[in-house]
Order: C-alpha cells, then sequence, then structure tokens
C-alpha cells in the first residue's frame, strides 16, 4: 500500500511573520490523527527554513525547499546547494516546477543533476512533470510526459527511487482554477506508471507515488484522491489557508 502524500508549496508567498503564523495555524490544524493516513510535506521559502526546521521539528511534518542548484558548490552567485539545504536541516526538495521550467529555463540535463544532487545529500524529492494547455489540446500530453519522466530519470540506481515522488502537473491547471478531471488526471498517472515500468521495475511502479496537482481545493480533493493511480497531491494555492490545506489533507 502507498502512504498517501500531501504537500503544500507555498511558492512566492508570505514574509516570515505571515509564514510563521500560517505554520503555526496548520499546525494546530494537523495532528497526529491526521498523520497516521497521510504524510505531510511544507515546501517553504528559503527565508523561511531554520525557523521553520526548528518549529517542525518532532512535528510528523516534512520540510522541504523549492528549489536547488545542480552543483555541488562554486561560484553560483545567489543559487542554493542540496548540502546547505541539508544543513538546515531540511528533509526534501521540488524539482521541475513547470514554473521553473518556464519561467527559469530548466533543461532536462539541469534537473538530472538537481536528483543526483539531492540523492547525494539525503534529500527526498518530489519530481514534477506536466503538459501545456497546447500540448493537451494537441493530444501530444501522452508523449510529452513520457518525454519529461524518460530524459530525467532513467537510469537511476536502484536505490535512488525510495526517495523519489512524482507529481503530475498540467500546467494548465496550475493556479488557473482549472482542474484536470479526475478521469484526465487517472489516464496520465496511470500512463505514467507505464513509463516507469520501464525505466526501472514493476516494483518501483507500484510502490512509487504519484501526486496530482493543479487547482486542488477541499470540494475536489476527495475525487481525485480516490483514484487508482492518484496517491495525493501537490497543493500550491490551497495550501496558503490553514483550514483548506488541512481539509484537503484530511480528504
Ligand atoms: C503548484 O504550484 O504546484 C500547484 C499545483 O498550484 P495550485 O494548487 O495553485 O494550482
Amino acid at each position: 500500500m502507498r502512504k498517501r502524500l500531501v504537500a503544500g508549496n507555498w511558492k512566492m508567498n508570505t514574509d516570515l511573520n505571515d509564514g510563521f503564523r500560517l505554520l503555526k495555524d496548520i499546525l494546530d490544524e494537523i495532528r497526529e490523527k491526521e498523520l497516521e493516513n497521510s504524510d505531510v510535506h511544507i515546501y517553504a521559502p528559503f527565508t523561511h527554513l531554520k525557523v521553520f526546521a526548528n518549529t517542525l521539528n518532532g512535528s510528523g511534518i516534512l520540510l522541504g525547499a523549492q528549489n536547488c542548484h545542480h552543483e555541488t558548490s562554486g561560484a553560483f552567485t545567489g543559487e542554493i546547494s542540496t548540502d546547505m539545504l541539508a544543513s538546515v536541516p531540511v528533509g526534501g526538495v521540488l524539482v521541475g516546477h513547470s514554473e521553473r521550467r518556464q519561467y527559469f529555463g530548466e533543461t532536462s540535463e539541469q534537473l538530472r543533476g538537481k536528483i543526483e544532487q539531492a540523492l547525494n545529500s539525503d534529500l527526498s524529492i518530489i519530481y514534477c512533470f506536466g503538459e501545456t494547455l497546447e500540448e493537451r489540446e494537441s493530444g501530444s500530453h501522452y508523449d510529452v510526459v513520457e518525454q519529461q519522466l524518460r530524459s530525467v530519470l532513467s537510469g537511476l540506481p536502484a536505490d535512488a527511487w525510495q526517495h523519489i515522488t512524482l507529481a503530475y502537473e498540467p500546467v494548465w491547471a496550475i493556479g488557473t482554477g482549472k482542474t484536470a478531471t479526475a478521469e484526465q488526471a487517472q489516464e496520465v498517472h496511470a500512463h505514467a506508471r507505464g513509463v516507469l515500468a520501464d525505466i526501472s521495475s514493476a516494483e518501483v511502479s507500484n510502490s512509487i507515488r504519484i501526486l496530482y496537482g493543479g487547482s486542488v481545493k477541499p470540494n475536489n480533493a476527495a475525487e481525485l484522491f480516490g483514484q487508482d493511480d492518484i496517491d495525493g497531491g501537490l497543493i500550491g494555492g490551497a495550501s496558503l489557508k490553514a483550514d483548506s490545506f488541512a481539509d484537503i489533507v484530511r480528504a
């Protein structure tokens, strides 16, 4: 059985004071009972990580960063390495979010580098993939997601997979209020599992968690999470309100 996972991606929202208040509210809402059924992660801005790590210590909620660099260290002004994250300590990192692919031009090669760095630093990884509206409308979405999985994940060592979660995030559904139907999401998740069986093994393909992301809200979470191949969600907007985030965890 794959344990459910609900992850909040705060993106570039909240200053440290507002963020700390939100974190406290989330901790008031999410207790042991919720964590028995679902893992919970929070991907916070870099500036919040040290304070959040202290606050979340022992809470059962995993703290993650939204990005990392694909090299170990060096002359990369403004960048953050995975060893720096691990020393905070932070437990995980998002890789390949569509906003980073789209606005920062991140390539498959760089994303592979980030995953390798994260593995070397013992961080867990949520690797995001998903097609644009144009790709969906032209019917190429299956090929696009397959390529995003193959180009970045092929050839990983067998012991890497236990640290990786996937998140299918159709770009047209992120922050738009437009959600993929449960059926549309399920079809792509099942396809992704097939690709994984080919590039890893049947065992990995059955055990890896695949989250759905894209305008998940308390009123649509249960239907999405009820699909066979959907193991939880990566939540943007609705993770910025403690009660909505907690309602999604309960779903
Ligand atoms: C995201 O940023 O990963 C996301 C899914 O955002 P939203 O829930 O706001 O669509």
